[in-house]
């Protein structure tokens, strides 16, 4: 998509607020620590295999470890098995990878039995969460590790992998992507579509993050249970970009029963952040080509602009923005969160920097008028609400 915005606009759209800003009151504090706190994607897994540190402890770098998830009261990350979309070209390779980034999950809470444990059902997260425990519940994305062979579902599930991503940011064996101009199933694949049924038989949650919209449709349609976005937004605050979820796939999500969780990444929240990149490289490539690419004018200029057009970093109200708009369209069953720490670098909205400013988005939804009862429901109840269901489908078949 093309975009009809100057750098000068998205320059001006930068918002200036600041962290300090953002300074959630007892009240909202008491209610992200007492109430269950569900987050359906943290990429600590792949950011520990390039950058390894204790998140047992306090770290020096990432968004997410021990300290600062109580400090936030987050009781369930969803960690991320994610599976580079180019693993899959190698057979076994993606499956090796998600060994290997399930194997440090249970490392961690080894580790550190006193702070974390791993969860594989409702009532695990339910006890653990009794017992002053953050649940380690184990989210896949990209369903490349299948390998086409409904074995590795099996294998998958009994390691404790609770939803699956379809695909990531290629079309795979499973799913077209939102990322891909490549449409090679113009949805779900043959053994996709398989997939999906089985996956519901087996009670995995199926996941249409990331999957383009035939490939959504199709998930919707043939699901038994309620699905869900483990981390995307909404299209209506970046136009064009697919990877977000337009009003009417809201809607039939919400038919289907199923939820949102909302991702925080400023790329995801606001139109500015989403085209900055695309925007920045545009003019640069322009510089290049009036003074040379190499030469000092354009690496001055080049310098010049970059320094002129800081990134436009979303806000905690642009993030509170998306939520509301859920709210209007389905109603507050639906909405959850999914904020894509340690996999967004550094492009989180102000006042939602890591795992301890989640006592922010709750004093903003209080601001808003969200009565303690709603928050519940954005906190844990909905997801908990569709894993329940989830549950409850594979008992019976
Ligand atoms: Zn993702």
């Amino acid at each position: 998509m093309v975009s009809a915005l100057s750098l000068s606009a998205v320059a001006l759209s930068v918002n200036t607020a600041v962290a300090q800003d953002y300074n959630a009151s007892p009240e909202a504090r008491k209610i992200a620590q007492e109430n269950m706190l569900i987050d359906t994607h943290i990429d600590v897994p792949y950011r520990l295999t390039e950058d390894w540190e204790d998140v047992s402890q306090a770290t020096q770098r990432g968004d997410f470890d021990y300290p600062r998830a109580v400090e936030g009261g987050l009781n369930v990350p969803f960690m991320s098995i994610y599976i580079p979309a180019r693993l899959e070209q190698t057979p076994g390779a993606s499956k090796q990878l998600a060994h290997q980034l399930i194997d440090s999950m249970e490392a961690l809470a080894w580790r550190a039995p006193d702070k974390f444990a791993m969860a594989y059902s409702v009532a695990d997260v339910e006890q653990q969460f009794a017992d002053g425990k953050i649940s380690l519940a184990l989210g896949m994305e990209n369903g490349s590790p299948m390998e086409g062979d409904m074995a590795n579902l099996k294998e998958f599930f009994d390691r404790g992998i609770r939803y699956i991503t379809l695909s990531h940011s290629q079309s795979n064996h499973i799913a077209d992507s939102s990322y891909d101009l490549r449409r090679q199933w113009n949805g779900l694949s043959p053994f996709g579509k398989e997939l999906v049924k089985e996956m519901n038989n087996i009670g995995m949650m199926i996941d249409i993050s990331h999957v383009s919209d035939d490939a959504f449709w199709q998930s919707i349609e043939l699901s038994k249970a309620p699905v869900i976005a483990s981390h995307s937004s909404l299209r209506r605050y970046t136009p064009g970009f697919e990877r977000n979820m337009s009003d009417d796939m809201i809607k039939a999500l919400g038919e289907n029963g199923g939820v949102i969780m909302i991702n925080f990444g400023s790329t995801f929240v606001t139109q500015a952040a989403n085209r900055y990149r695309d925007m920045l490289k545009q003019q640069i490539e322009q510089v290049k080509e009036q003074y040379g690419a190499e030469s000092d004018e354009a690496k001055q200029r080049i310098a010049e602009l970059e320094a002129d057009n800081p990134f436009p970093f979303a806000t905690l109200e642009q993030v509170l923005d998306h939520i509301d708009h859920v709210v209007k369209l389905i109603g507050i069953e639906h909405v959850g969160i999914g904020s894509d720490y340690d996999g967004v670098g550094d492009s989180l909205p102000v006042g939602l920097k890591d795992v301890s400013t989640y006592p922010n988005l709750v004093q903003g939804l209080l601001d808003r008028g969200y009565s303690e009862a709603d928050i519940k429901k954005i906190l844990n109840e909905n997801l908990l609400r569709v894993w329940r269901e989830v549950e409850a489908y594979a008992a019976e078949h």
